[in-house]
């Protein structure tokens, strides 16, 4: 088993080498990571300048910093190693849960991986912050691993909550979206303004949401198709030409 790991949090960040320790039970592992944080890039390629790499051992693993998105990594990594059987991304310093999946540089790494027929996981906790012990999750990661080897999924989005006590199968919460404005003013009076997370209430039962506020893993599989099937049948129906 060949195992690429990128992430969109940078060569640098502590999940990483979490993934890997794990990942490496499994089978030889590589890391292919940005060379600085790309988190909220979503699924940037880099097109109009040329990638490079520079090897950067994380720890005892073989490991390169890229100068590209998250997507770029796993782009230039199955090609760099075509043997690659999966493709892991993370551990995120934040969750990618609901709506932030549109947002997330570390699911869209793993779906670059789907878009190019390998399997894509992308790993996600709430740890944020000084703390960056993943100890807790760790068997967490490796059930996961083990769940989805049996599995013939493409594309899974993985969330580890701080203190994880079991795993839920659930959907993507749509109701709310958590992205917000918030006005402020820099010292010299001028108006900026941040794009920030406020806090959801009324999570839906059985939602990636409702699984971390409930202490639970949260393992939703996702599809490449966008395709509003209800929409394209009722437009159908009317017969436009
Ligand atoms: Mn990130």
């Amino acid at each position: 088993m060949n195992i690429l790991i990128v992430n969109d949090d940078g060569i640098y960040s502590p999940g990483i080498l979490a993934l890997a320790e794990v990942a490496a039970e499994f089978g030889e592992v590589k890391v292919l990571a940005p060379n600085m944080e790309q988190s909220a890039m979503s699924h940037a390629i880099t097109y109009a300048r040329p990638l490079s790499y520079i090897r950067t051992p994380v720890k005892d693993f073989e490991a390169y910093r890229v100068n590209g998105t998250p997507a770029d990594c796993t782009a230039l990594g199955v090609y760099l190693w075509p043997e690659t059987n999966m493709v892991l991304s993370g551990i995120n310093l934040g969750l990618n849960i609901g709506n932030s999946m549109w947002h997330s540089g570390t699911l869209a790494a793993a779906k670059q991986a789907a878009l190019m027929g390998y399997r894509g996981m992308a790993f996600s906790t709430d740890i944020t912050g000084e703390d960056f012990d993943m100890e807790a999750q760790k068997p967490f990661v490796r059930q996961a691993l083990e769940m989805l080897l049996e599995n013939d999924m493409e594309l899974i989005n993985i969330n580890l909550p701080k203190k994880p006590e079991g795993f839920s199968w659930c959907k993507q919460s749509l109701r709310h979206y958590d992205g917000v404005m918030v006005p402020g003013e820099d010292p010299q009076g001028r108006k900026h303004y941040w794009f920030s997370v406020e806090p959801v209430e009324d999570v839906e039962k059985g939602t990636d949401r409702w699984a971390i506020i409930h202490n639970q893993v949260s393992i939703t599989p996702l599809r490449l198709d966008l395709t509003s099937y209800k929409d394209l049948e009722s437009i159908k129906q009317k017969e436009i030409p």
